[in-house]
C-alpha cells in the first residue's frame, strides 16, 4: 500500500473492526517511517480495542484511533550550551503535546543519548491511556532530549536545563503542560529547570512536578512509581488470594524506579535479588535488603557510579557485565517468582519472557515504559502469568504528579501518610478497573486488554463530547 493510499482511506461499513484497526496499524508505519517503537506502541493498545470497536461503530466513523495517532503538537527545538571547557555544545530538544482531552498535558522528560522523536511519541502515547487510568484529569504529554547528563558536572547540567528551558518555557504552564522527571532527569535536573522557569516567567507555579519538598514537591512523589508497581503486584496477587510474602523478586535498573521498587519490595516480606545498569547486572541470591539498598541508593544518587560498586562490597553478590553479543539478558535467567522490569524499553525479548516462565516466574509488573516487546506479552498471555502492563502498573508515578498538582493548586502539603494512602487506594482502583474491564470485554484475566480498553474509552469519550478539534 502506498502512503497516499493510507493516509486518505475512509473506514468503510464493509470493514470489519480487526481489518479497520490493520489499516490504521499500517498508515501510522507508512505516515511515521523512522519510529519503529511508536509503531509498537500503537499496535499493542490498537489491537486490544477490537472488541470495544465491534461494539461501538461510533468511535469508528469519528476516526478515533487516527485522532489519536496524531498528536495535538509536537515541538522540536535547539538546545546550545557551553562545557566546562568554554566549547559550545548543540542538543536537540522536545516536547510531544499529544492528547488534553481529560486535562492538561502532563508527561515526564526524558535526558538520553538514545532519545529521538519516535521514543518520545510512543512515550506520549502511552502517557494518555496512563493518566487516563490513574482516575485524575490529566492529558499526555512527553519530552525530553538526546543530552546524556552521565560524566557531566553539575555547572554543566545546570547551564543545559537553563537552555532547554528557555524554549520549553513558552510552551507550558500549570494549566496547559506540566512536565516531570523520566530517565536521566531527577531531583537536580527538575530544580535547574524549574529556576529557570520561575526565573523567565516571574511566578512561582506548579508548573513541574517531582520539585524539592521545601519548594512545592509532594512527599512520596520520589517513591511513587515503584512503591504503585509493587502496589498493584499485591493486587495482582491478591486476585489469586496470594500475596508478595517471601517471593524471590527480580528488579532491573538500579535508578529511582527500581531503587523505590526494592524498598517496598521489603516493607512487603518479598525478597528482591537482583538490579543493573546499562553496564551489568548484580546478583545477590542472599537478597538486597535495607543496609544494601541504602549503598545502592548512596551510590547512585549522590556518588554517581556504577551497579559493578555493589559486587565489590557485598560478597554475596555476583557481577555479570553486559554483552552485547548476547541474545538475552541473564538477569531474566535466574530462578524466582516475580519480575519488575524497571529500566527501560524492550528490555524483555521473547528469549528473555521464555527464561523468565521456565524459571518459576508467575508475575510480571512493568515499572519502566513498554519493557517488554510484543512477542514478549504474547509469551506472557499463552502461559497465564500475572501480567501487569506498563501503563497500569507504573501509573503510580504520575497519579503522584497529580496529587502534587492539587496540593500546589491548593497551596498546602499532605503529610507522608496521607499521600502514601491515596497512592496505595489510586492503585487498587486501577487494577480494580482492568480487571473489571477485561472482563466485560470478553477477556477475563488479561489485565493489558483491560488497561488499554480502560484508558481508551474515557479519552475516546471526551473527545466525541468536545467535537472535531
Ligand atoms: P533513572 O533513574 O534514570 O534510571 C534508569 C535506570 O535504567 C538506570 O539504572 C539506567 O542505567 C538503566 N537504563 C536506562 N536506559 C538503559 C538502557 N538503554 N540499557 C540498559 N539500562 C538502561 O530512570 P527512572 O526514572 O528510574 O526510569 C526507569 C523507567 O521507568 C523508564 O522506562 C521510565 O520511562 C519509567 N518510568 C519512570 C517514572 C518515574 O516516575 N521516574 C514513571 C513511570 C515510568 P544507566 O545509568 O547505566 O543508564
Amino acid at each position: 500500500m502506498s502512503r497516499m493510499d493510507v493516509a486518505t482511506m475512509t473506514p468503510t461499513k464493509t470493514m470489519t473492526a480487526k481489518e479497520y484497526v490493520q489499516s490504521v496499524i499500517s498508515m501510522i508505519r507508512a505516515k511515521n517511517p523512522a519510529e519503529p517503537e511508536f509503531h509498537q506502541a500503537a499496535q499493542e493498545v490498537f489491537e486490544s480495542l477490537v472488541p470495544v470497536l465491534d461494539r461501538h461503530p461510533e468511535y469508528r466513523s469519528a476516526r478515533m484511533l487516527e485522532r489519536m495517532a496524531e498528536p495535538e503538537r509536537v515541538l522540536m527545538f535547539r538546545v546550545p550550551w557551553t562545557d566546562d571547557r568554554a566549547e559550545v555544545q548543540v542538543n536537540r530538544g522536545f516536547r510531544i503535546e499529544m492528547n488534553s482531552a481529560i486535562g492538561p498535558y502532563k508527561g515526564g522528560l526524558r535526558f538520553h543519548p538514545s532519545v529521538n522523536l519516535g521514543i518520545l511519541k510512543f512515550l506520549a502515547f502511552e502517557q494518555v491511556f496512563k493518566n487516563s487510568l490513574t482516575t485524575l484529569p490529566m492529558g499526555g504529554g512527553k519530552g525530553g532530549s538526546d543530552f546524556d547528563p552521565k560524566g557531566k558536572s553539575d555547572n554543566e547540567v545546570m547551564r543545559f536545563c537553563q537552555s532547554f528551558m528557555t524554549e520549553l518555557a513558552r510552551h507550558i504552564g500549570p494549566d496547559t503542560d506540566v512536565p516531570a522527571g523520566d530517565i536521566g532527569v531527577g531531583g537536580r535536573e527538575i530544580g535547574f529547570l524549574f529556576g529557570q522557569y520561575k526565573r523567565l516567567r516571574n511566578e512561582f507555579t506548579g508548573v513541574l512536578t517531582g520539585k524539592g519538598l521545601n519548594w512545592g514537591g509532594s512527599l512520596i512523589r520520589p517513591e511513587a512509581t515503584g512503591y504503585g508497581c509493587v502496589y498493584y503486584a499485591a493486587e495482582m496477587l491478591k486476585s489469586k488470594g496470594k500475596s508478595l510474602d517471601g517471593k524471590v523478586c527480580l528488579v532491573s535498573g538500579s535508578g529511582n524506579v527500581s531503587q523505590y521498587t526494592v524498598e517496598k519490595l521489603l516493607d512487603l516480606g518479598a525478597k528482591p535479588v537482583t538490579l543493573s545498569d546499562s553496564n551489568g547486572v548484580i546478583y545477590d541470591p542472599e537478597g538486597i535488603d535495607r543496609e544494601k539498598l541504602a549503598f545502592v541508593m548512596e551510590l547512585k544518587n549522590a556518588r554517581r557510579g556504577r551497579i559493578k560498586d555493589y559486587a565489590e562490597m557485598f560478597k554475596s553478590a555476583k557481577f555479570v557485565p553486559t554483552d552485547a553479543k548476547l541474545d538475552y539478558n541473564p538477569l531474566w535467567d535466574i530462578k524466582a517468582d516475580c519480575a519488575f522490569p524497571s529500566a527501560t524499553q524492550n528490555e524483555i525479548n521473547a528469549k528473555d519472557a521464555q527464561n523468565l516462565i521456565k524459571n518459576g516466574v508467575t508475575v510480571v509488573s512493568e515499572g519502566a515504559n513498554m519493557p517488554s516487546t510484543i512477542d514478549a506479552i504474547k509469551i506472557y498471555l499463552d502461559a497465564g502469568i500475572l501480567y501487569g502492563p506498563a501503563k497500569a502498573a507504573n501509573a503510580g508515578g504520575v497519579a503522584t504528579s497529580g496529587l502534587e498538582m492539587s496540593q500546589n493548586s491548593m497551596r498546602l502539603s499532605w503529610t507522608r501518610e496521607e499521600v502514601d494512602e491515596r497512592l496505595h487506594k489510586i492503585m487498587i482502583e486501577i487494577h480494580r478497573n482492568c480487571f473489571e474491564t477485561a472482563e466485560k470485554y470478553g477477556t477475563p484475566g488479561n489485565l493489558l486488554n483491560g488497561a488499554n480498553i480502560a484508558g481508551f474509552l474515557k479519552v475516546a469519550n471526551a473527545m466525541l463530547d468536545q467535537g472535531l478539534v
